[in-house]
C-alpha cells in the first residue's frame, strides 16, 4: 500500500484529493454566497452534499484520464521492451544476423502440412565454417576478428533472402537458399566459399579465410529446421576432415560414419580410464653399427575381444576431443618407465601430436614425468611433423626452445610429406629428421624423380649437420641405398616390428649377439 502512494498514480491520487478537499472546504465556508451565486443564477438551491457528489464526481473524471494516458504509455513502453528483448534472443548483437533460436523457429521451414506439401519450395541449407579464423583472430586482435566476422556475415548476406543468413555462434553460419535446383547446390557452394575467402582488410592486414561448407534440403533430410541443420553439419564435418575451401552434399553414409566414430570415442574414453592403450617399442638402428640405438614408442589399443584400433584412427579421436593430453601423459610415464629397462645410451623417441604444440604447458608436464620416474631428460627424443609448426609457428618455436633446453631431443617426423619448407629447417633446433617411409616404398629405379628426391634431403640434412632416420625399410636392398648414401638410422620391419616392452630386453641382447657376430666374422675375413 505504501508504494501505491509513491508511484505516479498514488502521488496524483493525493493530489486530487487534496485538491478536492481545498475545494470541498472552501466551498463550505464560503456555501452562503455559492448559493447566493447560484440563486442569481436561478439555479435550484443546492446543498452542501450535491457540491461535494460534484467535486468528487469532477476529481475522479480527472484521474481516470490521467490514468488512462499513463496505461497508454505503459503499454507502449512494454511493447517496445517486448520488442527489443525478443530481437536481443534472436539475433547476433555483433553481426546483427538471426541467430540459432531464430532459426529454429524460422517459419519458412516448419513442417508442412500435407495437402500445402507439394506447393512449397525446397530449401537448401548450407552450414559455413571458417577455417583459420583462429589464426587470424591471434593476429589482429579480438576487435579485428570482430570486424573481419561482419565483412563476412556482409558477404554471406548477399547469397541469400533478408533473415536467410544466420549467426550460430564463433566462426559458424547458415546460409538457407530457397528453390534452388539441385543441380545448382555444388556451384552455389562454391561461390561463398570464393566469395569469403576473398583477401579482407583489417586495419593495416590484409587477412585471409577458408571456408568448409556441408548442405543438407529440406523438408528431404528433415521435418524440423533443426533436424536438416544437424544432417549439414555432419556433411560440414565431411568437409571439413577433407581440408578446408571444400563442400559436401549429406549423404546416410556419412551419418553412419559420425555414429560410428561417437561409439569409438565412447570406448577410447573407457580404454584410456583402464589403460588399455599401451606404449609398443620399434627399434631405431644406428646404420653404420647396427647396434640398437633407441626404440619408437607406438601407441597400442588391444580391446578386451581382441581385436586391434588402428592407432591413426584413435589418435586423432583423441586429438579432436581433447583426449590427447591424458593419453600422452599416461603413454609417456609407462614408457619412461619402461626406457629404465635400457641401457643409457639408448633413446626413448616419443611422437607429439600437432595439438599438443599448442599446450604452452607441454614441455613442464614432459619434465614433472621425467623427474617422477627418474630419467634423464637426455634419454628421451621428441617427434613433431612438419604440419604440427604451421598453426602457430611462433608458439611452435618456443615450445621447441623450451625442450631443447631441457635436454630434450628433437625429430622432425614424416619428413617431406607435410607443409615443409626449407625455412622451417632453418628456424627449429631440430637435432633428427625422419625421412618418411614413403620415399622408401616409392625408391624403385636409381635416377628416378623419387631418388633424386631422396638424394635432395639426405644432402641437405648433412649440409645442416642435422642426423637423419629413414623409416620404412623392409628389405636389404633399401638398407644397402640408404647405408650407402650415408644416413645414420634406419627403422623398419626389416629390423623389427613394434613389440611389447616386456620383448625389448631380448630383442636388445639378440642385435647385440648379432652384431658381435658380424664383427667377428669381418674380422675373420
Ligand atoms: P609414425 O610416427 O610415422 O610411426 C611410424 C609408423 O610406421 C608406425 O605405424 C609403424 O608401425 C609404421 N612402420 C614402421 N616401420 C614400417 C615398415 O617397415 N613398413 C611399414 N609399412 N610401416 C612401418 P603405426 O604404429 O600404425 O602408427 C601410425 C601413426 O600413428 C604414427 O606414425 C604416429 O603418427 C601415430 N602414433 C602412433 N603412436 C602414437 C603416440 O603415442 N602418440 C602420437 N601422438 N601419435 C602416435
Ligand atoms: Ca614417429
Ligand atoms: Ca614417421
Amino acid at each position: 500500500m505504501p508504494e501505491f502512494f509513491e508511484s505516479r498514480a498514488g502521488k496524483q491520487l493525493l493530489a486530487l484529493i487534496a485538491s478536492a478537499l481545498i475545494l470541498w472546504s472552501v466551498g463550505y465556508g464560503w456555501h452562503i454566497q455559492i448559493f447566493n451565486i447560484f440563486r442569481s443564477l436561478s439555479v435550484p438551491t443546492i446543498d452542501i452534499l450535491v457540491l461535494s457528489v460534484f467535486i468528487v464526481g469532477l476529481a475522479s473524471f480527472v484521474y481516470s484520464l490521467l490514468r488512462i494516458f499513463d496505461l497508454r504509455k505503459e503499454m507502449q513502453r512494454q511493447h517496445e521492451h517486448a520488442r527489443r528483448a525478443h530481437w536481443i534472443a534472436t539475433h547476433d548483437h555483433l553481426t546483427r544476423l538471426p541467430n540459432r533460436y531464430a532459426f529454429e523457429k524460422f517459419e519458412i521451414l516448419q513442417a508442412p502440412s500435407n495437402d500445402e506439401a507439394p506447393r512449397l519450395p525446397i530449401a537448401t541449407i548450407f552450414s559455413i565454417d571458417l577455417d583459420g579464423f583462429k589464426k587470424v583472430n591471434d593476429l589482429v586482435g579480438h576487435q579485428g576478428g570482430d570486424q573481419l566476422l561482419r565483412e563476412v556475415s556482409k558477404r554471406l548476406a548477399a547469397f541469400a533472402a533478408e533473415g536467410c543468413v544466420f549467426r550460430f555462434g564463433g566462426d559458424e553460419f547458415i546460409v538457407v537458399a530457397r528453390g534452388l535446383a539441385p543441380e545448382k547446390e555444388e556451384r552455389f557452394a562454391s561461390l561463398i566459399i570464393h566469395s569469403v575467402t576473398r583477401p579482407i582488410q583489417v586495419g593495416m592486414i590484409c587477412c585471409q579465410v577458408g571456408a568448409s561448407i556441408g548442405y543438407a534440403r529440406w523438408p528431404e533430410h528433415g521435418d524440423l529446421p533443426q533436424d536438416v541443420c544437424h544432417k549439414s553439419d555432419i556433411a560440414l564435418y565431411e568437409a571439413k576432415s577433407k581440408g578446408a575451401n571444400t563442400s559436401f552434399l549429406f549423404h546416410e553414409d556419412m551419418q553412419l560414419k559420425v555414429s560410428a566414430r561417437a561409439k569409438l570415442e565412447g570406448k577410447l574414453r573407457d580404454a584410456i580410464e583402464a589403460g588399455r592403450i599401451k606404449p609398443f617399442y620399434q627399434p631405431l638402428i644406428d646404420l653404420r653399427s647396427g647396434s640398437v640405438c633407441g626404440f619408437e614408442a607406438l601407441a597400442r589399443w588391444t580391446e578386451e575381444d581382441g581385436s586391434i584400433v588402428s592407432p591413426q584412427l584413435f589418435i586423432s579421436i583423441a586429438e579432436e576431443t581433447g583426449l590427447i593430453t591424458t593419453l600422452f601423459q599416461q603413454l609417456l610415464k609407462v614408457a619412461c618407465e619402461d626406457a629404465k629397462l635400457w641401457s643409457d645410451d639408448i633413446v626413448l623417441s616419443f611422437n607429439l601430436s600437432p595439438v599438443q604444440m599448442e599446450d604452452r604447458l607441454l614441455t613442464s608436464r614432459i619434465l614433472e614425468i621425467l623427474k617422477a620416474v627418474g630419467l634423464s631428460p637426455a634419454r628421451l627424443e621428441v617427434e613433431i611433423t612438419e604440419n604440427a609448426l604451421i598453426e602457430d609457428p611462433d608458439l611452435a618455436a618456443s615450445i621447441i626452445d623450451d625442450l631443447h633446453n631441457a635436454g630434450i631431443q628433437i625429430a622432425l617426423d614424416d619428413f617431406g610429406t607435410g607443409y615443409s619448407s626449407l625455412a622451417q629447417l632453418a628456424r627449429y633446433k631440430f637435432d633428427k629428421i625422419k625421412i618418411d617411409k614413403s620415399f622408401v616404398t616409392s625408391l624403385r629405379n636409381k635416377g628416378d624423380r623419387h631418388e633424386k628426391i631422396v638424394q635432395a634431403l639426405l644432402n641437405l640434412s648433412r649440409g645442416l649437420e642435422i642426423k637423419t632416420t629413414v623409416e620404412g625399410i623392409e628389405e636389404n636392398s633399401q638398407l644397402a641405398y640408404f647405408l650407402q648414401h650415408g644416413c645414420d638410422i634406419g627403422q623398419g620391419y626389416l629390423f623389427g616390428k613394434a613389440m611389447p616392452a616386456s620383448e625389448t630386453v631380448s630383442f636388445l641382447e639378440s642385435r647385440d649377439q648379432m652384431v658381435h657376430n658380424t664383427a667377428a666374422v669381418s674380422a675373420h675375413s
